[in-house]
């Protein structure tokens, strides 16, 4: 299972689902030729028109590309991080040390 982002509000959502369960935007394709709806993880030419390509979905999701999500460190996980560096730090030393 692959995720995709939303049409309308770029959750990510599995690209079998035909609603966002967010926003209910449909995430089918629309084939611009013969209007047929396609599931948005549908590859390749239209299967009732043949047109070649039904929705132009690389170029929407493009578009919806989210800007980097910064996510912030747990300032906990950092410090625990950090001691432990200077844990692994100090036991490296203390290897040198002996084996002067
Ligand atoms: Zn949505
Ligand atoms: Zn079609």
């Amino acid at each position: 299972m692959a995720l995709v982002n939303c049409f309308q509000c770029a959750a990510r959502i599995s690209d079998r689902a035909e609603h966002c369960p967010k926003c209910g935007a449909d995430q089918r394709i629309i084939c611009e030729d013969c209007q047929t709806a396609l599931p948005r993880n549908h590859h390749g030419a239209c299967p009732e028109c043949g047109n070649p390509t039904p929705g132009d979905v690389d170029v929407i999701e493009e578009a919806l590309k989210p800007a980097v999500i910064v996510t912030e460190p747990d300032p906990e996980v950092v410090e625990e991080q950090a001691e432990l560096r200077y844990q692994q730090l100090v036991e490296a030393e203390n290897r040198d040390l002996s084996l002067r």
